[in-house]
């Protein structure tokens, strides 16, 4: 059987259509509003490798060393080429292309479809391929099907796929694939739901939108809408309505999926009516009492009609409270430092070469010796990351911060002890790694957004810091008072491309443009909360390995090398670049961006980086411009900065720990001595917002020592301006800064 309807299809199919298609027949059946297809069978794949001749080639190719990335790179684009190069049985193509007029005529127009892949296992049908292989969405035309058919065929033998599987011992011949055709929903607004609490189970569904295609929701790109319902008392019971700044949507002229922002009125604006909210909720009830468990539903909705798009059973809630409290927990087998908290769990994947970075598949666990900027597209796809080396300072460290994945760092021999280990779960607080499954993570998993509570407001600022411009909406989402450190190195090194090499080749502007596209995502995500821009701070040894960085100085310790404001001052040619993309910026209206200068030791920094800020023809009178007070000396002599001017002081405790201690911060062996709460670093902070203070200058912090709860607890009592936390901080600082005020005031109240 090459086709079979949709409707024709029922849970014990699973081998025929795969998962994906059983449910979607199970749920028609229920009378749910599911759009109408047919699947392209598992059976009709076999077909066509068996007709065409190609299966002994192909299985043949595969048996490769998974390990080789060359090897797995050609056996992909082999497998690849076998089945776009073969034709189709022309019964096989006729009977898909007979289906797809069906639809059409039943739907009384060409219609658009999505095309979905449906992996399934013979001998294990309810194996998860889950986010494997590749739906094509807007579709339309019988020759345009059969190309996306065939492509979803392909994506069964792409090099993630190919590896995994050998990784999981599934035998490559036995594994199958259905694909499911369904006529596209041109959603105005889409999302997920729960039918259930995902953890304890109660009768609550939760559920998440966002505007147009589902996709931005599903894959986490923005921050959705979030409507919580309870079941027994059908009441609306919470509702954080998001900032939503992207969506995807079918274009006008070319029929494809494009993504773009949400129009200005439409961001803040709740995604569904209450009578919405309610039809879905009753829709999920019917899901979850038809499969007897609760349930994970994709659904969109267009012209106010509303579909199910997929269901999922959430198998954890039970798991969960058995485990928990039997106390069972799994094998230690690595340690290092918990860099950014959550549990999560995945296969290994060991990255040593940056060609190896494919390997890296939604839902691995990304371990190598250290992360950089080009490996941030795996990152994002990864649930974890553990590497060998950092402290809580590092690239990986902060990236998985911002990117909310539980991280690792500095385990010493993650890389070497988890070479034959398959799969682990991490605990990025703890920093502890298991091997295995972890039913613990796996209910952390499943649980949703968090729900915003309503914020506090407090008198101290309580600001959050960004690197990744990809980060800048979720962080603005938590409420926070602005940004207190942007850094931009994280952006010039993810562009892989020397800024010198921009210069040589003549293409400044592009530089500046990329500057200026980066900045403006936060800018934007934040106004009118200002942000607070640093300019450059990256060590040599970190720009040389960009393309055209060969004459970046070697130097013996980059740390205490040519970085931060010393670099600026005598490289002045990009340091005007970087004021030419400020200069942009202010003249396209952004007047909450501040300026502030890293690595100062001596006020004539300040003094030279402002006569050339003003020969670049920035007017200091309308901007907030600061240092970063990390070295000793500025701590020391910060009346001298004071008497230069200047509008705020930002702590950067990272480095001005490091420097007073002698420690190096990345160093995992002098991390039990790395102590930002040393009173040595502290008698520094305090005397600088003393003075400050006097002086009427802004005092901040936006070191990793600024997200702890008990030293954001000691700087309110110092008198600090306000503290800039890692977006997974922001909340609990606030707690600790609002406690402390009230202490201060509960103090004095009782004195009188
Ligand atoms: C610091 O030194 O505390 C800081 C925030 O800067 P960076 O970590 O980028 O050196
Ligand atoms: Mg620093």
């Amino acid at each position: 059987m090459v086709i079979v309807w949709l409707e024709e299809v029922r849970s014990k199919d699973v081998a025929l259509v795969g998962g994906k298609g059983a449910s979607l027949g199970e749920m028609i059946n229920e009378e749910l509003p599911v759009p109408r297809g047919f699947a392209v069978t598992a059976h009709a794949f076999r077909q066509f490798l068996d007709n065409t001749g190609i299966a002994k080639s192909l299985f043949e190719s595969l048996e490769i060393d998974v390990d080789d990335s060359e090897a797995l790179k050609n056996a992909a684009k082999k497998a690849k080429s076998l089945i776009l190069n073969a034709e189709m049985p022309s019964e096989m193509r006729t009977a898909i292309l007979d289906a797809y007029d069906k639809l059409c005529e039943r739907e009384s127009e060409t219609v658009f479809v999505a095309v979905r892949s449906s992996a399934t296992a013979e001998d294990l049908p309810n194996a998860s391929f889950a986010g494997q292989q590749e739906t094509f969405l807007n579709i339309r035309g019988g020759k345009a099907v059969l190309e996306a058919v065939k492509k979803c065929w392909v994506s069964l033998y792409g090099a993630r796929a190919i590896f995994y599987r050998a990784k999981q011992g599934f035998e490559h011949e036995h594994v199958n694939i259905a694909v499911i055709i369904q006529k596209m929903v041109d959603a105005d607004k889409a999302g997920v739901l729960f039918t259930s609490h995902p953890t304890s189970g109660e009768p609550t569904t939760i559920i998440e939108a966002g505007w147009g295609l589902g996709e931005a929701v599903v894959s986490g790109s923005m921050s959705p809408d979030n409507y919580v319902v309870d079941r027994r008392t059908k009441k609306i019971v919470q509702r954080h309505i998001a900032t939503k700044n992207l969506m995807h949507v079918k274009d006008k002229d070319t029929g494809k999926t494009v993504q773009k922002k949400v129009p200005d009125d439409m961001m803040d604006k709740t995604v569904l009516t209450d009578g919405e909210v309610m039809k879905l909720t009753e829709l999920g009830e019917i899901v979850e009492n038809h499969y007897g468990t609760p349930q994970d539903v994709e659904w969109a909705i267009a012209d106010g009609k509303i579909y199910m798009l997929q269901s999922r059973p959430i198998t954890t809630i039970q798991i969960k409270d058995k485990e928990i409290k039997s106390g069972k927990v799994g094998e230690l087998i690595l340690e290092g430092i918990g860099a950014s908290p959550g549990l999560a769990y995945g296969n290994v994947e060991i990255v040593s070469k940056l060609d190896e970075l494919d390997r890296v598949g939604k839902g691995d666990i990304l371990v190598t010796q250290m992360t950089t900027p080009d490996m941030v597209t795996a990152m994002k796809r990864a649930v974890g990351v553990i590497t060998d080396e950092g402290g809580l300072t590092c690239h990986a460290a902060i990236v998985s911060r911002e990117l909310g994945t539980p991280c690792i760092v500095g385990t010493k021999k993650g890389t070497k002890v988890l070479k034959d280990v398959k799969v682990v779960t991490i605990d990025g607080e703890k920093g502890h790694v298991y091997k295995g499954r972890l039913e613990q993570a796996i209910v952390k998993e499943e649980v949703a957004a968090p729900v915003a509570r309503a914020r506090q407001v407090t008198v101290t600022e309580v600001k959050v810091n960004i690197s990744i411009p990809e980060a800048a909406e979720k962080a603005a989402a938590t409420g926070a008072d602005g940004v207190g450190l942007l850094r931009i190195e994280h952006m010039i090194l993810g562009l892989n491309k020397h800024p010198l090499l921009y210069i040589k080749e003549g293409k400044s502007e592009e530089y500046v443009d990329e500057l200026v596209k980066g900045i403006r995502t936060v800018a934007d995500a934040f106004y009118p909360r200002s942000v607070w821009v640093r300019t450059l701070d990256a060590p040599t040894d970190e720009f040389k390995s960009m393309q055209g960085g060969e004459d970046e100085p070697v130097e013996h310790n980059p740390m205490l090398g040519w970085r931060g404001i010393r670099r600026d001052l005598s490289d002045v040619e990009h340091f005007k670049l970087e004021l030419q993309a400020f200069k942009k910026l202010y003249s396209l209206g952004y007047d909450n961006i501040g300026i502030m200068l890293p690595m100062v030791q001596h006020p004539k920094e300040l003094s030279k980086a402002k006569q050339i800020m003003v020969e670049s023809g920035l007017d200091l009178d309308k901007i907030e411009l600061g240092i970063m007070v990390e070295t000793p000396a500025s701590a020391l002599i910060i009346d001298q900065f004071i008497e230069e001017g200047l509008d705020f002081i930002s702590f950067g405790t990272n480095d001005l720990t490091q420097y007073t201690l002698a420690v190096d911060r990345n160093n995992e062996n002098v991390a039990d001595i790395y102590d930002e709460s040393h009173p040595a670093v502290i008698k520094l902070i305090d005397h600088v917002i003393k003075e400050c203070n006097r002086a009427g200058v802004k005092t901040s912090i936006c070191g990793q020592a600024g997200s702890s709860p008990s030293m954001a607890k000691k700087l309110v009592e110092l008198g600090i301006t306000s503290i800039s936390a890692n977006v997974d901080a922001v909340e609990s600082v606030r707690e600790a800064v609002l406690r402390s005020e009230k202490a201060i005031l509960l103090n004095i109240a009782r004195r009188y």
